[in-house]
């Protein structure tokens, strides 16, 4: 993937929805449908069975009344028989009537059993009549025949009686039996027609409710499939960068893990390059973030062009690149890539039209080698990033452990120095500088000293630059200032020169961060140091910061009549021209030109050159580093106005300075072999 983000890379991050997350409203869904189709299929069932009742009721009823009927008939025709009987007054005919009662009777028995669980029309009423009339019939017959003989006239007579009211009776209720069918029948539509509304209304309700559900299931669904798309929106967002669509710092650490486990599971190596822009600051914070952005993007294109498919680029923050390059059989591969890199990112960059150079540094660590953890690997690369730097960047370093030593040593430094701070180690030498055309002293500059109570005495050049990389530089430059000021006070009384100066270095980081003209007022107001004998050295780089703050403070020192010198000069790239901006009074030419000032033709030149500029300015000239007779001759020769260095003396404690300060203008071979 050679960093086109165009396939997330799987992470640990918990996923919100799991890869079957549609299952569950598809399932619902069919759930509802099959619910649908169950309801209406029981619905349709019942609705049937009512229709197939409301039509089979009247059969029934009819079927009923039928069979009622078949009964008084029979109860008619043993009237009919008991009348027969009477009249002819036979034993042979009564026998059959009561024959005939047992079969009536037996016919009422079966009938009333048909209808027990659906007497809709009274057969049980018209049995309570008709049975206890048969039996009653049947005894007196039987008593007829069997007591008082068949001839039995009044019997009979009574017999056809209840027989002939038993009929009636039966007749009357069949009657009824019609009107009550009716309104059975009445009822029982009214009670289906009701039914079937209510069913009806249910199913409509039931259609509704399922059309709702199923409505309702496609938001759902539109939902989740929202829900997915955000997540992995975030997801991405998570992993990638979206300024260049890299991989971000968390995405490339896992990578770089699961490389490290490949590592240790096969003989392969591989290796890493942190890249970090040389001028990224300078180009964001002059032409603005858009600016910073756009060189961002067109970066990270750069880098991929110079890179494989299997390599992975990312970008870790600011302007911090990495590259992991996984199966290298060599270093000099990683070392190809690392100037490739370097070359493209050399050239110029068209940002909205304006031409900007950037370049880059890169530090390269090898797996398994130089770590065995991701971290590791990239602070160690990172250690490797800055040594390419130190050494004059757009260059590649790989890492070393002596870098992590250097580190061990720096953080030692640091803690030993705000020990040191705290506990009155630091000390402040003085070093006499001379005006060339008396051989008076102009001024001393402040140098500090650190007396560690085990490594002995150490120089500036060591805890300095630790001392600005960690912002300790900005306690340090206050305390410098204000012991120097302090032990000088007393020296411009005794001094016979007004224009006397002390000069102390403020440098870059102290002069951005820590440095406020309060607090310079405050410490000149508790030491009683004026501030027109006060000179602060700056360095070049400062004034080629862009940004105007810094020539507004300048500007305030100036004011409050402190001069200001720039110090090495020579060694950065300011032009002379560009000194006029400022309220620089002097300049200090860097040592490393007047090393060489007698013997080489072209230091001199340069040296004469800078002199020459410098006055048409109105600047003053310091030498630094006077180390021979030969060289304080010609800088003479050459009308540089001032002097510093061993040839005069070396810098000196307050106890040792305070001599030749006090004689102002001294008998040079009397200080020289004194001190
Ligand atoms: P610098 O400001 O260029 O100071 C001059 C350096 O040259 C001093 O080194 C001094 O001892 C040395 N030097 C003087 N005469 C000669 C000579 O004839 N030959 C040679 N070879 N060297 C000579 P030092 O004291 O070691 O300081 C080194 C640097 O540390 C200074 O360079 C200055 O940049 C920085 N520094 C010293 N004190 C302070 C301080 O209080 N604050 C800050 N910010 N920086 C300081
Ligand atoms: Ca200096
Ligand atoms: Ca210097």
């Amino acid at each position: 993937m050679s960093a086109t983000g165009s396939e997330p890379t799987p992470t640990s991050t918990m996923r919100i929805f799991s890869n079957k997350s549609l299952a569950g409203p598809l399932l619902s869904f069919l759930l509802v449908l099959a619910l649908m189709i169950g309801t209406s299929s029981i619905i349709f069932y019942v609705q049937s069975t009512l229709s197939e009742i409301e039509e089979a009721l009247p059969i029934r009823l009819s079927k009923q009344e039928r069979d009622i009927r078949v009964l008084v008939n029979e109860m008619g025709k043993m009237t009919q028989t008991i009348k027969f009987a009477r009249a002819y007054q036979s034993p042979k005919v009564v026998s059959m009537v009561v024959r005939q009662s047992f079969e009536v009777e037996k016919n009422l028995e079966q009938i009333r059993d048909k209808y027990r669980f659906n007497d809709v029309l009274g057969v049980s009423a018209i049995h309570a009549k008709l049975n206890p009339a048969i039996y009653d019939i049947r005894n007196w017959l039987s008593d007829g025949i069997y007591n008082f003989g068949p001839t039995s006239g009044e019997t009979l007579r009574l017999v056809e009686q209840r027989a002939r009211d038993a009929h009636k009776e039966a007749e009357t209720l069949l009657l009824k039996v019609g009107e009550t069918a009716i309104e059975v029948l009445g009822t029982q539509a009214s009670r289906i027609e009701k039914f079937r509304n209510i069913m009806i209304l249910t199913l409509t309700a039931l259609a509704i409710m399922t059309m709702v559900l199923v409505l309702l299931g496609f938001r759902l669904q539109r939902i989740v499939l929202a829900l997915k798309e955000s997540e992995e929106q975030i997801r991405y967002r998570a992993n990638f960068d979206s300024l260049t669509q890299l991989p971000n710092r968390p995405n490339f650490i896992e990578h770089l893990g699961e490389e490290i486990s490949r590592n240790r599971r096969h003989p392969v190596k591989s290796a890493l390059l942190f890249i970090d822009l040389d001028r990224f600051k300078t180009i964001n914070d002059t032409l603005g973030h858009d600016f910073g952005d756009e060189l961002i993007k067109q970066v990270a294109i750069r880098i991929q062009g110079a890179i494989r498919e299997t390599d992975v680029v990312s970008r870790l923050g600011g302007d911090e690149f990495t590259v992991l390059l996984p199966d290298i059989t060599d270093e000099i591969h990683a070392s190809i890539i690392a100037k490739s890199i370097i070359a493209r990112l050399a050239e110029p960059f068209t940002l909205f039209g304006h031409e900007v150079y950037s370049g880059a540094s890169i530090g390269i660590t090898i797996s398994p080698m130089d770590g065995t953890d991701a971290n590791t690997l990239l602070k160690n690369a990172d250690m490797a990033m800055y040594e390419a730097k130190d050494q004059g960047r757009n260059t590649f370093r790989f890492f070393t452990s002596q870098m992590t030593d250097r580190a061990k040593h720096f953080l030692e430094l640091d803690k030993d120095m705000r020990r040191a701070l705290q506990q009155n180690e630091l000390q402040i030498f003085f070093q006499p500088i001379f005006e060339t055309r008396n051989d008076s002293l102009a001024g001393v500059e402040a140098l500090l000293r650190w007396q560690h109570p085990t490594r002995g005495m150490i120089l500036p050049n060591e805890f300095i630059p630790v001392a600005e990389e960690t912002g300790l530089i900005e306690d340090i430059g206050l305390w410098v200032l204000r012991h120097a000021c302090a032990a000088a006070r007393p020296w411009l009384a005794s001094n016979l020169q007004p224009n006397f100066y002390l000069a102390v270095n403020i440098s870059m980081r102290q002069f951005k961060r820590g440095f406020s003209n309060a607090q310079l007022k405050k410490i000149l107001h508790e030491t009683g140091f004026p501030a027109t004998n006060l000179l602060l050295e700056i360095t070049e780089s400062l004034l080629m910061e862009e940004d105007s703050r810094i020539k507004e403070k300048l500007a305030e020192f100036r004011d409050m009549g402190i001069r200001l010198a720039v110090d090495d000069f020579g060694t950065g790239y300011s032009a002379l021209s560009y000194l006029r901006e400022f309220p620089v009074t002097a300049l200090k030419i860097d040592s490393s030109f007047i090393q060489d000032v007698a013997s080489n033709a072209s230091d001199r030149r340069l040296v004469e050159t800078i002199v020459t500029m410098a006055h048409g300015l109105d600047l003053v000239t310091v030498a630094e580093g006077v180390e021979t007779p030969e060289q304080d001759a010609l800088l003479k020769e050459l009308r540089c106005n001032m002097v510093q260095g061993n040839y005069y003396s070396r810098p000196r404690s307050i106890d040792d300075i305070k001599h030749i300060v006090s004689r102002g203008t001294p008998k040079l071979k009397a200080v020289r072999t004194r001190y």
